[in-house]
């Protein structure tokens, strides 16, 4: 199978679209084109021909202003399928994408729960749905539905969750940014992992290294902060696993972050406990040395012959046993983490998992949906059957769907939603929380209108100014980051600055 563009060259766009359905994809921009390898369902002489009426550049893509309309068709030759529209060609990317899956859902009979929306964040989309239909919730729906070809299901779910973001959003200051301080070791790695994670036990000796190096990071940036009178609102310490640092490197973290990062009143501060096999009651007690704090602990599924599939090295007892020492220490405020699609996992396993966890009352519960990463051991093992376990599951599709219900029984509501790429049976990630209980970085993060500084190996400081989001990252190594602090700490400060931060 063929695609040609004619008068644009979004092959990207487009190859987003087709990565649902195939696993070989070749952009062959000289010739204009897409050449799929490996399909068996449509013969050699299919071609699928995008087009734009004018020729569009990338400029003009980008272009906020200035925009004259026209038109965009999608067809296969010698086939009666079509589909057009007319649009500004800031819309161009999109557009591309929606005739594009139109045209493949078609051909091949397979529809995704998000439809044509293959983006990380479909609830900006939502929103701008039911913004420009006047807060009509009957007509965004439909706008999701019939134009952008989502489930009606998730279009409910994308509406009300976007709602609930703004709500969150409203309460936030746009001009305070928030902190990530990320720990990048594990005391394994889980068989569907790509993070830049070390295994902790095999790093000691790095690990004090680069705690010292953060530390300085931190003492560097704080020290800024101060010096321009600005605070963080909120602040996150996540991973790799935190709490798989020494007891007194955990320690000397927690009493500087206390010391020196200005923050203002009631900030919300989380640290990401995750394995529940790193939580100890001396990594507990070092954490309350920051005052009330939210903490994560991530079973990702209930019992223990997925946890040793999976490489995590920790027990369900181990979960009952975290929480236990957690709740006994007055943390009130506790997230924890369930993946859906597990190797090995059927409906049924998971929502036992729900259950379990449920029954711990944990103030918030984060539904993740395997992801099937590039780099990941899970890729390698599962090869043979990588796309099929991408395609739509209706099993996995109804898991979600009723532990969303159970969750909504339960008065947990969707606070923030998004979706990673190459995930399983095309479904979503949803954090829910008890009212009071959303995690205000968890949405700003997401919304790309607070900016975050990122410190710690491979993090990313985002700053936004109006629609411009400028990035800067941290070297992934974690040897580079720890040599080059002191250099990585001055371009940081030098891009806040010239950032107004
Ligand atoms: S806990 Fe998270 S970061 Fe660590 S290995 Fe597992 S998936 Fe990767």
């Amino acid at each position: 199978m063929k695609i040609i563009c004619y008068r644009h060259q979004e092959y990207q766009s487009i190859a987003d679209i087709l990565r649902l359905y195939f696993q070989e994809i070749q952009i062959d921009e000289e010739n204009n084109g897409i050449r799929i390898e490996d399909n068996s369902d449509l013969n050699e002489d299919c071609i699928i021909v995008s087009e734009a009426s004018v020729a569009v550049s990338k400029t003009q893509i980008r272009d906020q202003k200035d925009q004259t309309e026209i038109e965009v068709k999608t067809f296969v030759k010698e086939r009666d399928l079509y589909i057009s529209s007319r649009i500004f060609p800031n819309a161009l990317r999109r557009e591309i994408k929606r005739q594009m899956y139109f045209i493949l859902s078609s051909l091949l009979n397979m529809t995704y729960p998000w439809g044509s929306l293959t983006g990380i964040r479909p609830t900006q989309i939502a929103l701008r749905s039911y913004l420009e239909n006047d807060h009509d919730l009957i007509k965004a729906e439909k706008n999701l539905t019939d134009y952008w070809f989502v489930s009606k299901e998730k279009a409910k779910i994308a509406l009300e969750t976007a709602i609930s973001e703004e709500k969150t959003l409203q309460k936030t200051d746009p001009n305070l940014p928030m902190l990530y301080i990320g720990i990048p070791f594990c005391r394994t790695r889980c068989a569907y992992c790509s993070f830049i994670t070390r295994d902790a036990t095999a790093q000691a000796g790095f690990m004090d290294l680069y705690t010292d190096a953060l530390i300085e990071e931190l003492k560097q940036i704080s020290d800024y902060m101060a010096k321009k009178n600005k605070k963080f609102q909120a602040l996150y310490v996540g991973g790799g696993t935190p709490t798989a640092l020494s007891d007194e490197s955990f320690l000397k973290l927690m009493t500087t972050i206390k010391n020196e990062v200005p923050l203002i009143k009631n900030a919300e501060l989380t640290v990401e406990a995750g394995r529940p096999d790193s939580i100890s009651q001396s990594k507990l007690e070092s954490i309350k040395t920051l005052g009330e704090v939210r903490i994560c602990i991530n079973p990702q599924t209930m019992h223990d012959r997925t946890l040793k599939l999976i490489g995590r090295d920790h027990s369900v007892a181990d979960v009952y046993e975290a929480m236990a020492k957690a709740r006994k220490l007055n943390f009130d405020a506790i997230n924890m983490d369930l993946i859906l699609g597990l190797p090995k996992e059927n409906k049924e396993d998971f929502l036992f998992s729900l259950d379990k966890v449920l029954e711990l009352k944990p103030e918030s519960i984060t539904v993740h949906t395997m992801a099937l990463k590039r780099s990941a051991f899970i890729e390698q093992k599962y090869n043979q059957k990588y796309m099929a376990l991408r395609f739509p599951n209706q099993e996995l599709s109804e898991a979600f769907s009723q532990s969303v219900n159970i969750l909504k029984e339960n008065n947990y509501q969707p606070y923030y939603l998004y979706r990673q790429k190459n995930v399983r049976a095309g479904l979503e990630n949803i954090g829910f929380a008890k009212k009071g209980h959303a995690c205000v970085y968890n949405v700003g993060m997401m919304s790309d209108r607070i900016s975050v500084i990122g410190l710690g190996s491979g993090s990313a400081t985002k700053i936004i100014s109006g629609d411009l989001v400028e990035r800067l990252y941290n070297p992934k190594d974690i040897l580079t980051f720890s040599q080059r602090i002191s250099e990585i700490s001055q371009k940081k400060i030098a891009f806040m600055s010239e950032r107004d931060i």
